[in-house]
């Protein structure tokens, strides 16, 4: 058994923090949570001393790309390096993302689920994963990447990581069979365009038609998976709030149409806003990916606003892949400085609401009794200055499941 001693602790659940709290763990689980004069320290257990910490249930990135690595074709295709230099530069970035507090991440697409299983069997550290596999969308959509000479890419390397691309509502139900024989705990898929697309196809360009749509979504329930849906704008975003999807990525334009936000917040579908990728698309790469995410950040800020007011679940992704790696908390930071969220808000964002998100609030995202033992201590109070979780030297403990990941108090 292990006690956690004296954080403030911020519990996921968006309730007033608890000073000098406790938390009992035994084995994977915690056993007990709260003020330390409420909570019995069982004898024998091993002390960790949170003096001064705050701490919070291990952090959630719910739309990440662990596997990728950049834009470029070299990257998407994998063709920049051997594919054994690339799974070893993926299990790092499993391993750093873990290390700064992400306990659980959602992948977007270019993971398979061979990583699950190493983290699973503990041959490599890294987060608890809810994978997609692959993107579904149609010929020319998200997912049929093409050379600028028309070129298609090579014939899949990893038959674990097939393309994406299906048309019609038949094909479209086979792929997602595929997938889910593939590992896919949840499917991915794309309604509109992107910032990142191609010349000619943007956030206002739909994809799928209803019958498509309806297939994915039908079939994806049927399977037990949830949607997730890249969707930025026009009647491609209205469609798929309208079919029923789970989550909306992006959704930059959902203040566009007065009864989008209410119809989110009214069916319980999730909004990952994924704020972070835009800083990177407004400052880099091509000069029609910047045009699209420089007009779009009024209302990507805007839609978050209205989507709070009206009580829509908000969550923390960070979109991160294409353009490297960064600390995904740099999702928080947006949410506060750009977006106008508490930090509270921030931080529930990537716990609790998270793991209901996930479909897994009954044993992540929160700190409380009979939940799994994921828990970050951070030295600094995010409440006051979210940055904080974005320094590494200041991620003292991250436990997952009970076993200690980081421990440098
Ligand atoms: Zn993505």
């Amino acid at each position: 058994m292990k006690v956690l001693k004296g954080a403030t602790l911020i519990d996921g659940t968006g309730g007033d923090p608890i000073p000098n709290a406790t938390v009992v763990v035994d084995g994977e689980r915690i056993v007990d949570v709260g003020a330390s004069d409420a909570v019995k320290s069982p004898p024998g257990a091993a002390v960790i001393d949170l003096s001064g910490m705050t701490l919070l249930p291990g952090l959630i990135d719910c739309h990440d790309h662990l596997g990728h690595t950049g834009y470029g074709l070299m990257d998407r295709w994998e063709l920049d390096a051997p594919a054994s230099l690339r799974h070893l530069r993926t299990a790092q970035v499993l391993q750093d993302t873990l290390e700064m507090g992400y306990t659980s991440v959602r992948d977007a697409g270019g993971l398979d689920h061979g990583f699950q299983l190493a983290v699973e069997e503990g041959l490599i550290p890294g987060p608890r994963l809810t994978l997609s596999v692959s993107l579904i969308s149609p010929t020319g959509g998200l997912s049929d990447v093409r050379s600028p000479s028309g070129h298609c890419c090579p014939p899949p390397m990893n038959l674990n990581l097939p393309s994406g691309v299906a048309d019609g509502p038949d094909a479209i139900r086979a792929k997602v069979r595929e997938l889910c024989r593939l590992g896919a705990t949840v499917i991915k898929c794309a309604s509109t365009g992107g910032a990142s697309s191609r010349p000619g196809h943007g956030p206002y360009d739909r994809e799928f038609t209803r019958e498509e749509m309806q297939a994915l979504v039908d079939e994806s329930h049927d399977l037990g998976r949830r949607v997730m849906c890249h969707a930025l704008g026009g009647s491609g975003l209205r469609l798929a709030l309208e079919v029923g999807v789970d989550s909306v990525e992006h959704g930059t334009y959902l203040n566009e149409d007065p009864d989008l936000i209410p119809m989110m917040a009214e069916k319980g579908i999730f909004y990952v806003p994924t704020l972070l990728v835009y800083v990177y698309h407004r400052e880099n790469v091509q000069d029609h990916v910047k045009e699209r995410a420089r007009k779009l950040h009024a209302d990507h800020l805007d839609s978050i606003r209205r989507a709070l007011d009206v009580g829509v679940k908000v969550v923390a992704g960070t979109d991160a892949g294409g353009w490297g790696h960064p600390d995904n908390a740099g999702e928080l930071k947006c949410m506060v400085e750009e977006a106008g969220m508490t930090p509270m808000q921030a931080l529930v964002s990537a716990t609790g609401t998270a793991a209901d998100c996930l479909g897994q609030s009954d044993e992540l995202g929160t700190v409380a009794k009979g939940k799994l033992a994921d828990l970050v201590a951070v030295d600094g109070d995010p409440l006051s200055d979210i940055t904080c979780l974005l320094e590494k030297k200041r991620i003292k403990l991250v436990m997952k499941g009970g076993q200690e990941f980081v421990n440098s108090l």
